[in-house]
């Protein structure tokens, strides 16, 4: 799956997120450089060229494109709203209503519009599901209904448990037994991910146009019989932290707490998996062999590809499995791969 030149002019046409942070479009009439997204008309395919890297790019004089901006992330969060989401992290019980959101400098129909595009839901929505996950974790702990009511800005009792109700299924003084998942987005040098954490570690991470990503949500719901909720998590900092670093070149391996509920089967293919050295690969045919019970290799290919831990397990390093697959995931095995390799020396 190497990407032809055909391949990438192709894609800088259809504007095909998927491409993000594996080339850069550099005109050589105006000496600018573009992500493969870019809005700006197409030049001629005569005029340009593709570089692998911003580096490349800068180094070959190129400067950056104001319209796709290739130098921040896609999709990258505003930095107004990024500020809004710290300050929120920082004061678990904080609830903001449009005056304030104005008084930061934030007109709420646009952060309205900004959480429905990249969240799937209004910003209030967020809020209340925080406040939420909040209250349902300071319950957890011990403390009593009330206590965990105040701040979540309910103006009754009750209404901040019908609320409760609804979101996990039970009322507040009988949620001791449930677990909760948080969820949260970030964004990467390929793009938009979403990972999901409990308290042990890290059940998920995705890219965020992975079409299994919705059933994949769901079977983790089911598997840990669990509410996902947006809401922050310890293990999230240090996930986003070396996810990024890897995709830098600049770590070999991310070293989070995992999460999983595996049976037999899961468990030697993920041990076999973590085995495979940072810049080294192996074919399909031997990896089979390496796996240490009866097993069909059309049962390891589902599981493979179902696989809810994306860069972190690294299934990249297994060459010739993923015939089946979408060309996107194939196209990102391959980036993977040969990422590593520039860096691995
Ligand atoms: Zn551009």
């Amino acid at each position: 799956m190497e990407l032809s030149e055909d391949i990438m002019y192709q894609a800088s046409v259809d504007r095909d997120a998927s491409f993000e942070g594996m080339f850069y479009v550099a005109v050589k009439t105006t000496r600018i450089f573009c992500r493969p997204t870019c809005r700006a008309r197409k030049p001629k395919r005569e005029n340009v060229e593709f570089l692998k890297t911003i580096h490349e790019a800068q180094n070959k004089g190129y400067r950056a494109c104001k319209v796709c901006r290739p130098l921040e992330l896609l999709n990258a969060t505003p930095p107004l709203i990024h500020d809004l989401l710290e300050e929120l992290n920082a004061n678990s019980d904080l609830k903001l209503k449009d005056e304030d959101l104005r008084s930061r400098g934030i007109a709420p129909h646009a952060l309205r519009r900004w959480f429905l595009k990249h969240h799937g839901l209004t910003f209030q929505a967020f809020q209340r599901k925080r406040l939420l996950n909040q209250a349902f974790k300071t319950i957890q702990n011990g403390a009593a209904v009330s206590d965990a009511a105040w701040g979540t800005g309910y103006e009754s009792l009750s209404g901040f448990s019908d609320s409760f109700k609804s979101t996990f299924g039970v009322s507040p003084s009988n949620s001791k037994g449930k677990t909760i998942l948080d969820l949260k987005r970030f964004e990467t040098l390929l793009g938009v991910m979403w990972a999901v954490a409990s308290p042990q570690g890290i059940c998920l991470l995705s890219f965020a146009e992975q079409s299994a990503l919705e059933t994949q949500l769901s079977n983790l719901a089911a598997a840990h019989d669990a509410k996902l909720l947006h809401g922050e998590n310890p293990h999230f900092d240090q996930l986003i932290e070396q996810v990024n670093a890897y995709l830098a070149g600049k770590n070999r391996e991310i070293k989070v707490a995992l999460d999983f509920h595996y049976q037999a089967l899961e468990h030697y293919l993920h041990g076999a998996t973590m085995l495979i050295p940072y810049g080294y690969s192996i074919d399909w045919s031997d990896f089979c062999t390496k796996i240490p019970i009866q097993s069909k290799p059309e049962q390891l290919q589902e599981l493979l590809s179902n696989n809810c831990f994306g860069l972190l397990m690294p299934i990249h390093r297994i060459r010739n499995w993923d015939d089946g697959l979408e060309e996107m995931l194939k196209r990102r095995n391959h980036f993977l791969r040969e990422l590593e390799q520039k860096h691995a020396t």
